[in-house]
């Protein structure tokens, strides 16, 4: 039976499909962090029927006001993005535009969370997704990076500790191609956030988000990279489930939240990956399984990257229908087999690595 409590909320706002828009055509910039990227996916869930769905639930979030980010963000970082975008233009550190609208859209984002996060555990939603931009794990302290302004989903929980003293543990899992250094930064030595996150690693040149970062002081053990190199198939994807799956058993979150960032997907402009919407779906299947046994299935999505145009619509689509406990067939669109390209062996041992290492703070068997 469906009632108010037990329905899938999407939460998500027509301002993001309209502000915060790159500063092309100049030839100096180009970002595919753009406000279309929201609309392609409204647009294709509208063309699936997703809003006559009564199983979902809409919401609008609110914006934060400055004493929120100042739980999670430096005031001389605030004051930088503030007077960007009254001056109306303006690019800092890597990768990061600012216009005139951005502040305001990025607290939108992480209003967008809290109100995610709210719905899941005040039980007015079973699960949520949080369809916002712009992105956020990359942002630190002190620093907007990587095409991130604030850090949407750790404000998001240092809101829940400080306004409403929740402490239980929270599990987040970073599917997004590149590493969340923003978010393991803010919680590398908290043993009650658990971050697992599998991301493209430059093996040649190095690249940050090392297999050998597990946390410190009383949360070592609680921080689980795991790098792959670029070209994983979707077989590849699912040894990170497999490290994984032991170590949430054991940790027993009261809360998962996903940062679902689809940019392994296999057109996507700037990962290098071969995935296919068919993984999305699995991992939320595989990941509803789990939240059900540890915390009612307590779990929130939170858009992150995922640059294909065409490609994410039918991303978030996949993981929508496997929270609804349907089927998902492949699109025609997605017509693609990469099995044969397969990087199951470097794969397998980065693994093998990790669970001997992990297995100083957690029982696996290998
Ligand atoms: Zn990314």
């Amino acid at each position: 039976m469906i009632t108010p409590n037990n329905k899938i909320a999407l939460i998500t706002d027509r301002e993001f499909e309209r502000k915060h828009i790159p500063p092309y055509p100049r030839p100096s910039f180009f970002s595919n962090e753009h406000p279309i990227r929201i609309k392609v996916v409204l647009d294709y869930l509208e063309q699936k029927g997703f809003f006559q769905d009564e199983r979902i639930r809409i919401e609008k979030p609110t914006t934060v006001s400055e004493k929120i980010l100042r739980l999670s963000h430096s005031k001389y970082n605030i004051e930088t993005i503030k007077r960007l975008s009254n001056f109306g233009q303006g690019i800092i550190g890597e990768e990061v535009f600012i216009t005139k609208t951005t502040f305001d859209l990025a607290k939108k984002a992480i209003g967008g969370v809290i109100k995610a996060i709210d719905l899941v555990l005040n039980e007015k939603a079973t699960q949520s997704f949080a369809l916002v931009r712009p992105p956020g794990h990359h942002a630190t302290k002190e620093k907007s990076s990587g095409l991130c302004i604030f850090n949407n989903i750790a404000t998001a929980i240092l809101y829940f500790r400080k306004e409403f003293g929740y402490e239980k543990k929270i599990a987040i899992i970073d599917i997004d191609d590149h590493f969340g250094d923003g978010i393991a930064q803010y919680f590398y030595e908290d043993p009650s956030v658990l971050y697992c996150s599998i991301h493209e690693f430059d093996f040649e040149e190095g690249d940050i988000g090392f297999i050998s970062e597990f946390g410190d002081g009383e949360g070592l053990g609680t921080n689980i990279n795991f790098p792959v190199p670029m070209g994983i198939t979707d077989g590849d994807f699912v040894e990170f489930t497999s490290l994984i799956e032991p170590i949430l058993k054991q940790f027993r979150p009261d809360l998962v939240i996903v940062a679902a960032g689809f940019d392994m997907y296999w057109s996507d402009p700037v990962g290098n990956c071969l995935l296919t919407s068919k993984t999305y779906y699995d991992f939320t299947t595989w990941i509803l399984k789990l939240a059900r046994d540890a915390c009612d299935g307590k779990i929130v999505f939170v858009l992150e990257g995922g640059y294909s145009l065409t490609g994410l619509p039918i991303c978030v689509f996949s993981v929508l229908r496997a929270l609804l406990g349907e089927k998902y067939e492949h699109p025609e669109s997605e017509f693609v087999d990469f099995s044969m390209l397969s990087k199951r062996e470097e794969v397998d041992k980065i693994k093998n690595v990790l669970q001997r290492e992990l297995s100083r703070f957690w029982f696996l068997k290998y």
